[in-house]
């Protein structure tokens, strides 16, 4: 985690920049302490995101709130502590801002999120730039939006904004972005609105199957060049990376209960499924899976390895070579993104334990959920 904010640092050395690390992809309370106390900021979609970064030591000011849906609630919430910035994604998100802000008598510092309208070429579900997506302001519209929030009260414009989506293994997308956002920063700060924040967003990919994404201190080496070039090297620069910091630094470990040879398919079942790792079912998502040997190794064969859970989208993994018998442990790789912060309790199956390593200590961050955790809420008629 801490060698992939380095990237991000060394790319942004000698600049002025913050890096909010998107909470969403792993909000566990010691993951966001470990990057508060290493000097990011939070990139938050919900109230609850909130909470969580206040608990885990970050200042209201650090903070920064995106989403299409945020509530009143949510608002007034985060006009009390005090954040950093609102990304608005919507005109009529800015007079619901506006609206709480005044009653509550706070300032909101808004950034506009911009969608530039850039294939990201990923996985659909994961790509958020493009026209038809529900998310940010579209690029045509982004100026009235701005003269907009500039005319309401209770509303400072500071920055802007844009995420393309995620899981992006090429450099170009960014670039594309870039320029597009930087063309409206000028159209903007033509009409009298300054804009002292530009923030692109986050989306790095990581390597799941030996496809290499861009370095984040090199992509930002060229994205800089650019940013230079066309005499924006001063802003303040922000960026909301949440992949790209925890993916490759975790791993789900799972025992394999049964194999199960078939005429079509052999199945390997493991006490992992579908509400541990979601990725699978989700986006038909890739994640290496490693044997952990003790002791003999045992013949290799095919497997599709599978989770308990009670659907055929409950997949793991498909057609893996592996040399496994009942008992053996497995390794589900670059489980760190998206896996836990996306867990279920579907089955009535209990959430993982979670333990951080750290050179040679070892800290269990999360305890494992029992049955008696997942009832409490719930009461008999
Ligand atoms: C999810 C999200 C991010 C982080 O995306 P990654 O692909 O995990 O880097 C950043 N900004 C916003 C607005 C997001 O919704």
């Amino acid at each position: 985690m801490l060698a992939a904010l380095a990237a991000y640092q060394r790319g942004f050395a000698g600049r002025r920049a913050q890096i909010c690390y998107a909470m969403k992809a792993n909000s566990s309370l010691a993951v966001l302490q470990v990057f508060a106390q290493a000097g990011c900021g939070f990139d938050i979609v919900s109230g609850g995101e909130l909470e969580r970064a206040l608990a885990a030591g970050a200042k209201g000011t650090d903070i920064i709130f995106s989403g299409v849906g945020k509530t009143r609630a949510e608002i007034r919430r985060a006009l009390e502590v005090g954040i950093g910035c609102f990304n608005v994604e919507s005109e009529a998100e800015l007079e619901v801002l506006s609206e709480v802000a005044v009653a509550v008598g706070k300032t909101a510092h808004v950034s506009i999120r911009v969608n530039p309208d850039v294939d990201p070429k990923t996985h659909p579900y994961i790509s958020t730039g493009l026209k038809g997506n529900k998310f940010g302001v579209p690029h045509e519209r982004a100026l009235h939006a701005y003269q907009r929030a500039a005319a309401l009260p209770g509303l400072k414009v500071i920055g802007i904004d844009c995420h393309i989506g995620s899981q992006i293994t090429d450099e170009a997308p960014y670039l594309d972005a870039m320029e597009r956002v930087l063309d409206l920063v000028t159209a903007v700060e033509a009409t009298g609105i300054p804009v002292h924040h530009i923030d692109f967003g986050g989306g790095l990919g990581i390597d799941y199957d030996g496809t290499v994404p861009p370095a984040a201190d090199g992509l930002w080496r060229k994205l800089l060049a650019r940013l230079d070039a066309r005499g924006f090297g001063d802003r303040l620069l922000m960026i909301e990376p949440g992949r790209s910091l925890v993916g490759n630094a975790g791993v789900c470990i799972s025992e394999v209960l049964y194999l199960k040879p078939g005429e079509h398919k052999n199945f390997c079942v493991i006490d992992a499924a579908m509400n541990d790792l979601p990725r699978p079912a989700m986006y038909q998502a890739y994640h290496a899976i490693a044997a952990l040997k003790r002791g003999a190794s045992h013949a290799s064969a095919t497997y599709d390895v599978v989770g308990p859970v009670c659907e055929s989208g409950d997949w793991i993994g498909r057609d893996r070579a592996l040399g496994v018998q009942a008992g053996d442990l497995l390794a589900v790789m670059s489980a760190g993104a998206y896996c836990m912060s996306m867990a279920s309790n579907y089955n009535t199956r209990g959430r993982a334990a979670e333990v951080l390593v750290d050179g040679s200590q070892v800290h269990l961050i999360r305890e494992r959920e029992t049955t008696a955790d997942q009832m409490r809420l719930e009461r008999l008629l």
